[in-house]
């Protein structure tokens, strides 16, 4: 428990075929992937409208065309993947407009909110899978913070891609400050296997569990902040759990921070509403307008990764 009002905060993995290039799912996605850059765009205006700052953890390689030429360096090696840069999307003839976007970066600047753009890696590398070794980490991070610094920003928030944690002391060197963490739930937190997660995720959603209150905690010379809730896509099955499922949980999750002075914490990917735009732009505006109602009576504020984890630690 913490004194003053409770929090909520967004993170957003901003990623397009970043995220999926490594498992051979850029096809399957690419509908999802083309439609992102309009998703930011509404997603922007919905936080203008409403006043939430967000933290939008971005795949530092959006930001920059190698045009095929990408430096090469220690690479990680997985167990799923032949050759982690001969993989790279940017080296094997994907569309560009699948993995360069940095107008993403451009929209989220004109923002009248004071949006925070953190990291979510330079090439979406797993840090924390056992085949990436400290130099790839090294190379990984020290790329995004470059090209970071380049577009004039200084990261503070890193978001580890899959969730995969590793090499902590790797981004505390390169002056990052807060990670997010996985959610505060048995499930995310066990080591499982990825498949054993399905069910009481699903069941979570079905069963309108409140989502927890978090606080950031000092781990690894870094804040964690862990995630409180995922907002789910409509598609690889979500599609079947209750259309207000996910409004009520994040209702209900605010409001859990507003009584512990907590933080609430909603995590998603832009991409995700790619299938069903409008009605899940819908409900999520809804889940702002009682974020609005909460800030307005001062029970809650809206903070970034980074203001939170300062002021809640
Ligand atoms: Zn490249
Ligand atoms: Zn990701």
């Amino acid at each position: 428990m913490s004194e003053g009002p409770g929090a909520f905060v967004v993170s957003l993995d901003t990623e397009l075929a970043w995220g999926t290039f490594d498992v051979g799912k850029i096809e399957r996605y690419e509908p999802a992937y083309r439609e992102t850059r309009g998703i930011v765009d509404d997603l922007c205006a919905l936080f203008d409208e409403y006043e939430v700052p967000a933290t939008w953890a971005v795949v530092g390689h959006l930001l920059e065309d190698c045009e095929g030429t990408h430096a090469a360096g220690p690479e990680p090696t997985y167990p799923w993947v032949d050759g982690w840069d001969d993989t790279l999307p940017c080296r094997t003839g994907v569309d560009r407009d699948l993995w360069y976007a940095p107008e993403v970066l451009d929209r989220i600047r004109s923002c009248t909110v004071d949006h925070e753009v953190g990291l979510h890696g330079y090439t979406h590398m797993l840090l924390g899978e056992p085949g990436c070794t400290r130099a790839a980490a090294e190379r990984e991070v020290a790329a995004a913070v470059d090209v970071a610094n380049d577009h004039g920003i200084d990261p503070q928030s890193y978001v580890f891609p899959r969730n995969r944690i590793g090499h902590r002391d790797v981004l505390a060197d390169a002056g990052i400050e807060v990670y997010r963490g996985r959610d505060a739930r048995w499930f995310e937190r066990w080591a499982l296997p990825s498949l054993a997660r399905k069910p009481p995720r699903y069941l979570e959603e079905a069963l309108h569990r409140t989502p927890p209150s978090v606080w950031p905690r000092e781990r690894g010379g870094l804040l964690e902040l862990p995630g409180s809730q995922v907002f789910r896509p409509y598609h690889d099955g979500w599609q079947w759990t209750h259309p207000d499922s996910q409004r009520r949980r994040a209702v209900a999750g605010l409001n859990r921070a507003a009584a512990t002075g907590g933080v609430f914490h909603l995590r998603f990917h832009p991409f995700d509403l790619g299938f069903d735009r409008g009605r899940l732009l819908e409900v999520f505006e809804s889940i702002l307008a009682h974020a609005e109602s909460l800030s307005a009576d001062g029970s809650i504020a809206t903070l970034t990764m980074a203001e939170a984890s300062t002021r809640h630690r």
